[in-house]
């Protein structure tokens, strides 16, 4: 049996890591919807878009060859062939794809090709809208949350780790407008499933976050589907 797993919840979570964690635990396909969105917005603005131009942001969504690949721990995200993993993380792409994600069309585009990567099941799915809307079958469903000034404090580090100049304040404020942004929106707007198992990872480390995951999806997997014999 291959699970669909849905990872939600709002930036700076720890979904990315804990995400990548869990499906490698489980020999499962990890699939960052997020930097899907990323790709979007850095195509848009390199190819001078407007991001209320719904029908062209369409087409590049159409156009776009995008290829995830590991390589060892490293996960990298071509598109049309060039490793766009860095230019999708800087912060002025990250506020503009909240605007590029606003849009119905570029949403009915990603979904579709996030379905496409995981009908068969055997893949962890880390996003906003996984459990509500790309797969609302989906066997096991987290909604990971943390303050936001965890988040940010988290991203802050992320980001001057990186190299990046950045400041402490300015980075809480950016993860408290994207939250307002993602919350806000019209379509498929961040909000947890009903029936989706909440984590918060404020006073947590990853390690126990993914311990408590593993226990979940181990006991799943032990009861079996309604209907699966073996
Ligand atoms: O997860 P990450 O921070 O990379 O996501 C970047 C942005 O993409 C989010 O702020 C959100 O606006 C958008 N997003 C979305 N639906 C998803 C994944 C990401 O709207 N499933």
């Amino acid at each position: 049996m291959r699970l669909i797993i849905a990872i939600d919840g709002p930036s700076g979570a720890g979904k990315s890591t804990l995400s990548k964690a869990l499906a490698a635990e489980l020999g499962y396909t990890n699939i960052d919807t997020g930097a899907m969105y990323r790709a979007v917005a850095l195509l848009a603005t390199r190819r001078q878009i407007r991001l209320d131009d719904a029908q062209a942001l369409r087409q590049l969504c159409r156009q776009m060859q995008l290829v995830f690949k590991r390589s060892g721990n490293e996960e990298r995200v071509l598109l049309d062939g060039e490793d766009i993993s860095a230019a999708i993380r800087a912060p002025e792409v990250s506020l503009l794809t909240s605007k590029v994600a606003a849009c119905a069309a570029v949403r009915e585009e990603l979904v579709r090709m996030q379905q496409q990567l995981g009908k068969e099941g055997g893949v962890v799915l880390e996003g906003r809208d996984i459990g509500t809307v790309v797969f609302p079958q989906a066997e096991i469903k987290f909604f990971l949350s943390a303050s936001a000034k965890e988040r940010g404090r988290r991203r802050f580090e992320e980001l001057q780790a990186k190299g990046m100049d950045v400041d402490l304040q300015q980075t809480i404020e950016e993860v408290r407008v994207r939250d307002a942004a993602d919350s806000s929106r019209e379509h498929a707007p961040l909000c947890r499933a009903d029936d989706a198992i909440d984590i918060d990872s404020t006073a947590l480390g990853i390690d126990q976050v993914l311990a408590l995951m593993l226990g979940i999806v181990k006991e799943r997997l032990a009861r079996g589907l309604p209907g699966d014999l073996g």
